[in-house]
């Protein structure tokens, strides 16, 4: 350390302190990286590593960025999942005895990020707390861009405490954690989340728990006295979780943390529960293969006009509600807009000119909003009191509410009119920021700036008549300030008094005395100038600081409505409607249809189904058909209709009676987790058992093709007791699609137990899918057909055809009973036999006049 130059030894303590962020550290215009953050960074980055001589005998390495572009290089590298400690010069170069003093204004890290260049404008970013311990759990999380702070707890361990944390975790989907060592420690919980979500893991150690009076840190934050006034009393898990994420806040951020002034305490059955898979199986936010948000649930409904509503859309899908009143709410305000589409486009209209104010009012607490970002805030406060006025002319009592509840912020409005420039720049420090007429002084300092420009030009006509010299003018730069430019040809002609500041090529540049005065005055009030309106900038934004709840508060009345109002515009355009709800324990959908599945195909061509399920005799429905017969459809429609009438929306169906819910299960496909090194038998039994685990007789459970990953018999027999251990121990209602045809007979004993079949109709050897759900079961799968219309080629289906009416004569495959398969050489006449047939076999004959026949045979001769 002794052999460092002062100015490392200044960066070597600092590092200390932020051993786990790359180091930016202001050096004059720059910031600079050294040695292994240097590394990172220019790797990362692409930037040029340099070396720098540190006192020691090898040098530094080093790479730095300038300091006015900086961000975009920090957001850079939160994204890449770097945590970035920005060290500025904390004292005026100028005025510094020895080494300047530096010091970590704020660290940007992947959870607290504010950046909306890099932020998905319809996602949260949450960073989450986790404290656990054998006794219970506790999770605290933020969105440091909107201010939103939750948490919950669970008194529990074990497998129940896992599952909770998966869920938890599978709908937060966090960009970064803080949790103790404990939770570290649990390895299977950490395996998962590195293969979905892959947060940034901080992890604190457990003295640092017992040192802290964290009940305090949450008491002062919130400015509260007790903490039954935030629902925290005795809830000591969230306490401590709440309190780190606290902490960790305020020594990333630095600031005062203004925008995040409430927290909400949940409890964990106050939603339904969906988990990851289930997510992932329903396509609620983006599609499985192609991972597109377009393609899935979300991208149908998401008819929001603001972010805020994009936002608590998503929201809504990951927790929908389990109270009847509540869900009533909402379907009381999307019927009204469904009933009123006039009313419904005017709202439309109006929120969309709302820019993002809720991200705005957080940008405005942590001090980094520039005049545009006030002149965007203003311009959506401007559309309040028309928002305000529709609410309240609603006849609809919450909307009506909301309209009086709505404050449209006037006074921010009239501030923002007067003070703030219409166009002003990106910079503070330039000026144009301030509006003429706000402030005297700023003003006279003005109007002195432009006599001053007004003398200089007096001036300038002034010396032009002294000296003769026609093309003499007054010119400034920022380094020799203002100066008289003649050209070379006309030096003879400079005055003696004129004194020589700067020579270029074709001119020379002077200034006087008298120039050189004015200069002085005219640049010291430019300064002074854009000081001052500095200064007024950040007392208006301090100001609107004061305020940011009640801009909070707006902003949920506009995301509220606004999902409430694209509910309905979905509804309008894709023929849904009010679903109603019963306590009784029963499903009865009629007409449902797949929402999504139906938009992709033309319309009209979606075959509607009916549902019904109850507790009694239609809990558990064993659904058989063909391969694409549209199983899968069905069952997921059912799964979607039912949290669509969670989250308060209207249901594609003609009628619809559902009751709460507390989980969906679904066990769909085969998802690939080879990454996690287990085989796709193993994820299918590690979600059976999940399911098996925490089903209760409310949930919805889907089952598709449990069982197949393994032996025929092997997986007969474990679907076989699944079904059994739901229908009678559970007693969740259950869609069970299967090519076990066996389970079928599992009616006949079972009073809980319905089969169901989606007919196929065969015509020749083409089958037609009817798509209709009907009572009853098939004892075919089609698969031989359905692998002829995917186009296997015609002599791997001949054999599949000889072998199967082998098995099924049999009951069984004894490798020497099925005869070898004749060599068959494709030439190329059979080729054209096929070629032939097809065309022939496509043909639809009763469509075509004679005529056409003969022309299509003159076709087919012609190719021979
Ligand atoms: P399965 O699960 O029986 O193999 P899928 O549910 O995957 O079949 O359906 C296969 C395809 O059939 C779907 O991609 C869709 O295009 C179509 N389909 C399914 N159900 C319907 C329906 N009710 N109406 C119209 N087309 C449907």
């Amino acid at each position: 350390m002794e052999n460092l130059t002062p100015m490392m030894q200044q960066y070597m303590s600092i590092k200390k302190q932020y051993e786990d962020c790359i180091l930016f550290f202001r050096l004059g215009d720059f910031y600079e990286m050294f040695f292994d953050d240097a590394l990172t960074a220019s790797r990362e980055l692409e930037i040029t590593l340099t070396q720098r001589d540190c006192g020691m005998s090898e040098k530094a390495p080093m790479c730095g960025v300038p300091h006015h572009v900086s961000d975009s290089y920090v957001s850079r590298l939160v994204e890449k999942g770097y945590k970035v400690a920005i060290c500025e010069q904390i004292e005026d170069p100028a005025l510094a005895k020895g080494i300047v003093r530096r010091d970590v204004v704020k660290v940007v890290t992947p959870g607290t990020i504010t950046d909306q260049a890099i932020l998905d404008e319809k996602s949260n970013n949450y960073l989450v707390s986790i404290y656990l311990d054998n006794l219970g759990l506790g999770i605290s999380y933020v969105d440091n861009s909107t201010g939103e702070m939750y948490t919950t707890e669970l008194i529990g361990e074990g497998d129940e405490i896992n599952s909770f944390l998966i869920d938890e975790l599978g709908k937060i989907l966090p960009s970064e954690i803080i949790c103790n060592d404990v939770f570290s420690r649990n390895t299977k919980i950490l395996k998962i989340l590195k293969n979905t979500i892959n947060p940034y893991i901080n992890i604190y150690k457990e003295d640092e728990i017992a040192n802290k009076d964290w009940k305090s840190i949450v008491l002062s934050h919130f400015d509260v006295e007790t903490l039954e006034q935030i629902e925290l009393n005795n809830r000591l898990y969230s306490i401590i979780a709440t309190g780190k994420l606290i902490d960790y806040l305020y020594k990333t951020q630095k600031s005062s943390l203004e925008h995040i002034n409430s927290i909400s305490y949940y409890k964990p059955n106050n939603y339904m529960i969906l988990d990851i898979s289930t997510r992932a199986n329903l396509e609620i936010h983006e599609t499985i293969i192609r991972k597109d948000r377009k393609g899935a649930l979300i991208g149908l409904l998401d008819k929001t006009s603001t972010s805020m509503g994009g936002r608590l859309l998503k929201k809504w899908l990951e927790q929908p509600l389990v109270n009847i009143a509540e869900i009533e709410r909402r379907n009381s305000i999307v019927e009204y807009f469904f009933n009123n589409i006039v009313i419904m486009d005017d709202i439309k209209s109006i929120l969309s000119q709302i820019y993002d104010i809720e991200r705005l009012a957080s940008k405005i607490s942590n001090g980094n909003c520039n005049a545009r970002d006030l002149i965007s805030l203003k311009s959506s406060i401007s559309v309040l009191p028309d928002f305000r006025r529709i609410l309240k002319n609603c006849d609809n009592i919450e909307l009506g509410n909301m309209g009086i509840s709505l404050d449209t912020l006037e006074d921010i409005y009239l501030l923002l009119e007067k003070g703030i420039n219409e166009n002003p720049p990106i910079s503070l420090k330039d000026g144009g920021l301030i509006k003429e007429g706000y402030d005297s002084e700023l003003d006279e300092i003005r109007e002195a700036c432009l006599s001053g420009k007004e003398w200089l030009a007096t001036l300038e006509s002034k010396e032009r008549e002294k000296t003769g010299i026609k093309n003499l003018k007054i010119g400034f730069n920022k380094i020799y300030g203002y100066y008289f430019e003649v050209t070379k040809s006309n030096i003879s002609s400079v005055p003696d008094y004129f004194i020589r500041k700067q020579t270029l090529t074709n001119s020379e540049r002077y200034y006087t005395e008298e120039l050189k005065n004015m200069e002085d005055k005219i640049l010291g009030a430019e300064v002074k100038s854009l000081d001052l309106e500095y200064q007024i900038f950040s007392d208006i934004r301090n100001e609107i600081k004061k305020n940011i709840e009640r801009i909070q508060n707006a902003s949920r009345i506009i995301s509220q409505v606004d999902v409430l109002n694209a509910f309905a515009q979905v509804a309008y355009k894709l023929n849904f409607v009010k679903p109603n709800f019963n306590k009784k324990g029963i499903i009865h959908i009629i007409d449902g249809r797949h929402p999504v599945v139906e938009n992709n195909i033309e319309s009209n061509l979606f075959i509607p189904n009916d549902t019904y399920l109850d507790t009694k005799n239609n809990m558990v429905q064993i659904i058989t058909g063909p391969n694409m017969a549209g199983k899968s459809t069905y069952m997921r429609q059912v799964a979607i209709i039912t949290l669509l009438a969670h989250i308060g929306a209207f249901v594609p169906a003609s009628s619809a009676d559902i009751s709460i819910v507390d989980r969906i299960f679904t066990r769909i496909g085969a998802a690939d987790n080879l990454s996690q090194g287990e085989s796709t038998f193993m994820v299918e039994m590690n979600e059976v058992s999940n399911i098996i685990r925490s089903a209760t007789k409310n949930s919805l459970i889907i089952l598709d093709e449990v069982g197949r990953g393994t032996s025929t018999y092997d997986g007969l027999s474990i679907a076989w007791a699944i079904v059994e251990h739901i229908t009678n121990v559970i007693k969740a209602k259950t869609l069970f699609a299967t090519h076990y045809h066996e389970l079928t007979q599992l009616q006949a004993k079972n009073k809980g137990i319905k089969n169901l079949t989606i007919a196929a109709e065969e015509k020749g050897d083409q089958i037609v899918f009817l798509r209709k759900i009907v009572e009853g079961s098939t004892n075919r799968s089609y698969g031989i057909e359905v692998a002829k219309l995917a186009g296997i080629n015609r002599d791997v289906i001949d054999r599949a055809n000889e072998i199967l009416s082998l098995i099924e004569g049999n009951h069984q495959i004894n490798i020497n009973n099925v005869p070898k398969e004749e060599p068959k050489q494709l030439n190329l006449i059979d080729y054209k036999k096929d070629y032939y047939l097809d065309k022939v076999l496509n043909l639809d004959i009763d469509s075509i006049t004679p005529r056409d026949a003969l022309n299509i045979l003159y076709n087919l001769k012609e190719d021979a």
